[in-house]
């Protein structure tokens, strides 16, 4: 089991925490939504409480490993007053002279925000010298940034080298307990729901939930790869060539051990990939040549429904079409209001799915919306989760 953050001992010690203040910012630099911050919190509220010095580090948007003002983390740091007494401290760089000297002066109780950790191409290589010098600041790592937890950089995976007193934050540990117990110890049926565009990033995850889940169902994009793979003529629907061997064996596997992998059987399709296209339903063995697939059909709708009507655990990453035109929603919308309706515990990742979600607010009749799509993804998928890798095991007695 690796350790939450209560497990830790951190009492007068310096603690470096990574935290995902990934917020979105309009064209001046403010914060649009900032339940990032907000969510972070209870695990900074802990780590003060605890008499600790805190110095937090995070990226912000993509600035390619170069300085860029309007990815400074300033904002940030200026918007925790809000909700801090404790005294802030900013420091311009991250690993560097300024890091140093603030993080050699900081008090207990106080807190240091660092800059933004891609503003230097060595985070997100993974490079050995700037986790070295950016855990040499602590004398514990807490990982609560679950949105990267995925990502092999030096803040989330080689610093926790540096520093084997470590753990998990609050809300990493909440995501990590929440989905893992849905694929492991799940009330069933067991239903996974997959669909977006992105084939490739989610073979992995349909290859381990057609082991764990009792049902899973697909639809978007994904779809007509998979259809593809079982000898439909898609027309000109989105499908990954290089996926379709893949998708093949899957199905195959799921044939010969008796799983359950269910594909659409209509779809809605249009001639053009346009917001006032006009859907037209065809069944999948008679979609035309010129047509492409957007939306699943109604007979499909029908099918996912009331499959999960007698779900007790859901999965839903991925949205059924392209729901961002309001003539190919149906799928999307429905799958939405089955699952927040079902009686049971649903799941929701990936940020479009989360988007549907939050547009039909729904929020509350889902039981765990995750806080990161590729994340929550790595971790259905059942691989490596570089970032939970890198913590210390607490050893069995
Ligand atoms: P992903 O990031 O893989 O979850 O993909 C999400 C995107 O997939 C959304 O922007 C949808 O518009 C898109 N999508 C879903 N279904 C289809 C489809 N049948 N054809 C094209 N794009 C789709």
């Amino acid at each position: 089991m690796k350790r939450i953050l209560t497990d830790l001992n951190i009492k007068n010690k310096t603690v470096l925490l990574r935290a995902d203040f990934n917020v979105p910012l309009d064209e001046n630099g403010n914060i649009l939504d900032d339940t990032r911050i907000y969510e972070e919190l209870p695990t900074i509220k802990y780590i003060l409480k605890q008499n600790a010095k805190l110095i937090i580090c995070s990226h912000l948007g993509r600035p390619k490993g170069k300085y860029n003002s309007k990815y400074s983390m300033f904002p940030v740091a200026q918007h925790l007053v809000r909700y801090l007494s404790n005294k802030i401290h900013f420091a311009v760089d991250v690993v560097g002279p300024d890091a140093m000297e603030k993080a050699k002066n900081l008090k207990a109780g106080e807190i240091l925000i660092l800059e933004n950790l891609r503003f230097y191409e060595e985070e997100e290589n993974n490079d050995y010298y700037f986790a070295k010098k950016l855990a040499s600041m602590a004398d514990v790592y807490v990982n609560d940034a679950f949105g990267t937890i995925h990502r092999k950089h030096a803040s989330i995976y080689r610093v926790a080298k540096f520093l084997p007193e470590n753990a998990m934050g609050f809300l990493v540990g909440k995501e990590i307990n929440t989905i893992t117990r849905a694929i492991e110890n799940p009330n069933r049926p067991l239903i996974a729901i997959l669909g977006g565009a992105k084939v490739a990033d989610k073979i992995g995850v349909v290859k381990n939930l057609m082991e764990k889940a009792d049902k899973v169902l697909i639809g978007g994009a994904m779809a007509f790869t998979f259809l593809k793979a079982e000898g439909y003529d898609v027309g000109k629907s989105i499908v990954d060539e290089n996926s379709i061997e893949v998708a093949r064996e899957i199905l195959e596997k799921a044939k010969n051990e008796g799983k359950e992998i269910i594909l659409p059987v209509d779809v809605a399709a249009s001639e053009t990939f346009s917001a006032n296209a006009y859907p037209k339903i065809f069944n999948v063995d008679d979609i035309p040549e010129n047509y492409m697939g957007l939306d699943i059909g109604p007979k499909t709708i029908k099918l996912y429904k009331d499959i999960i009507k007698k779900g007790k655990t859901f999965i839903w990453n991925g949205p059924m079409g392209v729901f961002e035109f309001v003539n190919f929603i149906d799928g999307t919308e429905a799958i939405a209001k089955a699952i927040a309706n079902a009686k049971g515990f649903s799941i929701v990742g990936g940020g479009d799915s989360v988007a549907a979600i939050k547009m039909l607010k729904l929020e509350n009749k889902i039981s765990h919306i995750s806080t990161g799509g590729g994340a929550s993804l790595a971790i259905l998928e059942g691989g490596d989760v570089p970032g939970l890798d890198a913590l210390t095991d607490v050893k069995e007695v």
